[in-house]
């Protein structure tokens, strides 16, 4: 009976844990909207090269699939030749209007969605013709609005890599500078999270976000500013932690502050699906247009209050 039982409670274990990883990958899916529309070529191979994971899209036109009862067409479009490259260890920033097609970008990078023109290539191989889940290995995101699982805080972290040690969890953690908050609640890394645990603030999930992020180490980033208001202080630190998680990756960062593109390799000013400016901060300051007004408007606003909200 003994013998029986073990075994059967073994497998027990092991479809919880399946099933709560499909509930968890579904409902990461669900919440960030996104459809599971790409699929492996035949024979696709993992993606290779990735110490020196350069990032290019070349002539990218897309525009998101319309359902009309059970039939998809193509809807309007939303890229329109879009090219760039963000060399190994360098940061590309992208900004411009709400809708101009930035979080796009980073969605068609993470192959949520293929493309109906032009080629994304990752250290030179087109991301559809490699594996998804090997794309998705080699990127972290740390996105807008963070999907927190309900389940403890130190299961949310570990997320970013399976099978990480209490140790691992608690470095990430110091690292994004969320552990002393985690550490000052009565369970510390075992508080629940989520709908039904600890709420935490959009700053504190970004923070958990960072630390997942930290414990996965992509050698591809891409940060997705939130759009909701932090104040200032909370914005400089985690400015600060970003700054440190992409020193040597290969980053893409949406951006909502401009702020925060001051440094980047090139900035790419966006407008309604096209590249209408492009540069250095420096070089886009000189060029006097829409680059250089979005920053003046920026500068105007008073020093408390988030970014001036996109025209
Ligand atoms: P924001 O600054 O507000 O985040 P954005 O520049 O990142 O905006 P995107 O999210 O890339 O803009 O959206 C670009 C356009 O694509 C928008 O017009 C949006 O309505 C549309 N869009 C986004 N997601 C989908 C989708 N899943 N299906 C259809 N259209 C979409």
């Amino acid at each position: 009976m003994i013998q029986l039982y073990i075994p059967l409670n073994f497998l027990g274990v092991i479809y919880r844990e399946i099933k709560q990883s499909l509930t968890d990958l579904d409902k990461m899916f669900t919440l960030m909207d996104k459809e599971r529309e790409v699929a492996d070529a035949p024979g696709a191979q993992p993606l290779a090269g990735l110490s020196q994971p350069t990032v290019r899209f070349e002539n990218v036109h897309f525009s998101y699939d319309v359902r009309q009862g059970s039939d998809f067409s193509s809807g309007r479009p939303i890229l329109q030749g879009i090219s760039f490259e963000i060399p190994v260890g360098k940061t590309v920033a992208v900004v411009g209007p709400s809708g101009s097609g930035k979080s796009t970008l980073a969605r068609l990078l993470f192959r949520f969605y293929d493309i109906q023109q032009g080629r994304i290539t990752i250290a030179g191989q087109e991301i559809r013709s490699v594996t998804q889940a090997s794309v998705r290995q080699a990127i972290g995101i740390v996105p807008q609005d963070t999907v927190l699982f309900n389940d403890t805080v130190a299961y949310n972290i570990a997320y970013g890599r399976t099978g990480a040690s209490q140790d691992e969890i608690e470095a990430a953690a110091r690292a994004a500078r969320i552990h002393d908050f985690i550490a000052s609640t009565p369970k510390g890394y075992a508080t629940m999270v989520g709908e039904r645990g600890l709420k935490l603030s959009g700053g504190e999930k970004q923070r958990v976000a960072i630390a997942r992020t930290l414990l996965k180490n992509p050698p591809i980033l891409i940060f997705d500013e939130a759009t909701s208001a932090l104040d200032s202080a909370n914005e400089r630190a985690i400015q600060a932690e970003l700054q440190g998680v992409a020193q040597n990756k290969t980053t893409l960062v949406i951006a909502h502050r401009l702020s925060t593109v001051v440094d980047a390799h090139e900035i790419l000013v966006m407008d309604a699906g096209r590249i209408i400016e492009r540069g250095t901060h420096a070089q886009l300051l000189a060029l006097g247009g829409r680059y250089a007004s979005m920053w003046s408007l920026q500068q105007e606003a008073p020093p408390e209050s988030p970014a001036a909200p996109s025209p």
